[in-house]
């Protein structure tokens, strides 16, 4: 819950105090450190710590906090394991990471293990990047029958997250939907479509290899809403549907070609990567059906109505409507249903309409837009209209679940650029317990589980280690436990 009558207020600035001030100015040298809690190990955390480390004469002294033992965030779980090349983003958080300044406080959860009251005792400042971590709804009938799951899940649960190891998805039917057209959706539908040998060269988890080699899943159906310039897929992401060595693309011509309003749209504000993914659609459309094992089909201006069950509480069907489109006041294109319907024979449902924020302990929270309330980076109480005091964010959690990984790292600019600002004048927590070893100390007493960097690093060399025999970049550790275990600490 968010108090806001439990906010600590600022130190004052400067002006007004002149003893503080002389304290204030000394921080962030080698003999004061601006001590910063980073809560999220994925790539927007350890932007904002690389933002931080290229201040030159600013010496900041970085916790970065993770839930889990493992750091990387969506690099690791997010990351599709056919695309294992994005992975190596993590050479330059392993690099910060090495840092004097940095360390790392894995398996350790903030808002169930410290709060952000126990944060504000140790550290001038504290950047949320925790992410979104669920997914959004589509708030139509059967959405809940078994068979139909959120893709974030099935995305979690074959990149080996310890908290998905135990889904369950039925990958013995032929025919499956997946609901929406983004990048996720796009990684599902290929991971589905992906033949056993070419799972077996990747991270994939193992429970997942297992289950997707003894998968029956012969049909795939993207849909998407608007139409093909509208589409959230990037375009390598769609060319490489189309090059899937075990599964012909299929588009429809009709769904293919270009609407009156999205061509003058087009027309009017020109846009060579749009027009380059309506000629990727338009070839795909022009294929022939080679006669692959499966077929991943493509569909547009389609909407799903309702998820139907099969009497038994699982899904037997789906009903779309055909769309068409419609130019909104803020002159976007969006769908309009019509009254042509059909069901599509799926038998399994992945939702892909995008992720979304969970509220953070003790932070204010936008429910509508899934993020906590900001301006540039600083958490801002909408009941007060002012600052959170020493509070910040960056990342999905800033922004809403939009970009790919590099994206963060401008976001993070801004955040930190915030941040320094408000050292700058003053503006910092003053934390009673400032000392380097204080928040250790407090950490490791109440989570003696806790994982170091070090700790991640021979975890990893496992990882790897068991990899080779197979010919795979690493078999990853799929639960805290087998982590402890193998760090000997069980
Ligand atoms: P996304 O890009 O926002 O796509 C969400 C999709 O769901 C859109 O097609 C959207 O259609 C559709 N949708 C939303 N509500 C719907 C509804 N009620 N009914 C039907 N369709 C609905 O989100 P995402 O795919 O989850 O990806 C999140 C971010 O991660 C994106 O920025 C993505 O690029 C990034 N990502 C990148 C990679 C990569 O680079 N390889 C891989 C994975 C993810 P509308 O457009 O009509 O709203």
């Amino acid at each position: 819950m968010y108090h806001p009558e439990r906010v600590p207020q600022f130190v004052l600035p400067i002006s007004f105090l002149p003893e503080a001030a002389a304290a204030m100015t000394q921080l962030g040298t080698a003999e004061h450190p601006l001590r910063v809690a980073i809560v999220g190990a994925g790539p927007a955390g350890f932007y904002v710590a690389e933002h931080f480390a290229k201040r030159a004469g600013l010496t900041v002294a970085i916790d970065m906090f993770e839930r889990l033992p493992t750091p990387y965030g969506l690099v690791r779980f997010g990351v599709a394991p056919d695309h294992e090349k994005i992975k190596n983003v993590t050479r330059v958080y392993d690099r910060l990471a090495g840092g004097a300044h940095f360390r790392f406080f894995g398996n350790v959860d903030v808002g169930r293990d410290l709060t952000l009251s126990d944060l504000r005792r140790f550290y001038h400042q504290i950047c949320y990047t925790t992410g979104a971590q669920t997914d959004r709804r589509m708030g139509i009938p059967g959405e809940d029958l078994a068979r139909s799951h959120a893709a974030t899940e099935f995305v979690a649960w074959y990149n080996g997250h310890p908290e998905y190891r135990d889904c369950r998805f039925d990958l013995s039917v032929e025919r499956v939907g997946v609901v929406g057209v983004g990048n996720v959706a796009v990684d599902v539908a290929r991971m589905l479509c992906r033949t056993p040998d070419e799972l077996a060269a990747t991270d994939i988890a193992d429970h997942a290899l297992e289950a997707l080699r003894a998968s029956r899943v012969r049909e795939v159906y993207m849909l998407g809403r608007r139409g093909p310039a509208q589409a959230a897929f990037t375009n390598p992401e769609v060319r490489e549907l189309g090059a899937l060595p075990g599964a012909d693309v299929v588009v429809r011509p009709d769904e293919a070609e270009l609407d009156a309003l999205s061509r003058a749209a087009l027309d009017k504000e020109p846009d060579a990567s749009t027009e380059k993914k309506v000629e990727i659609l338009q070839e795909f459309a022009r294929r022939r059906p080679s006669g692959k094992d499966k077929r991943l089909i493509l569909r547009f201006l389609v909407s799903p109505v309702a998820i139907h069950d099969d009497g038994r509480g699982g899904v037997a069907g789906m009903r779309i409507v055909k769309n068409r489109l419609k130019a909104a006041e803020n002159g976007s294109l969006r769908p309009e249903a019509t009254d042509v319907a059909e069901d599509l024979p799926v038998q399994l449902v992945f939702r892909s309409v995008g992720y979304r924020g969970v509220s953070l302990d003790g932070l204010p929270f936008d429910e509508r837009r899934g993020t906590v309330p900001n301006e540039h980076g600083r958490v801002m109480d909408p009941a007060t209209g002012r600052q959170v005091p020493g509070v910040y964010v960056s990342g999905w959690i800033k922004r809403g679940p939009s970009g790919v990984i590099g994206t963060n790292k401008p976001d993070a600019g801004e955040t930190v650029a915030a941040m320094v600002e408000d050292l700058e004048r003053g503006a910092t927590l003053s934390p009673a317990a400032p000392e380097r070893e204080a928040a250790e100390r407090f950490v490791c007493d109440h989570r003696p589980h806790c994982v170091t960097y070090a700790d991640w690093k021979r975890l990893e060399a496992l990882e790897v280690g068991r990899g080779k025999p197979q010919g795979r970049p690493r078999v990853k550790f799929t639960s805290v436990e087998e982590m402890m275990e193998a760090l000997g600490r069980a």
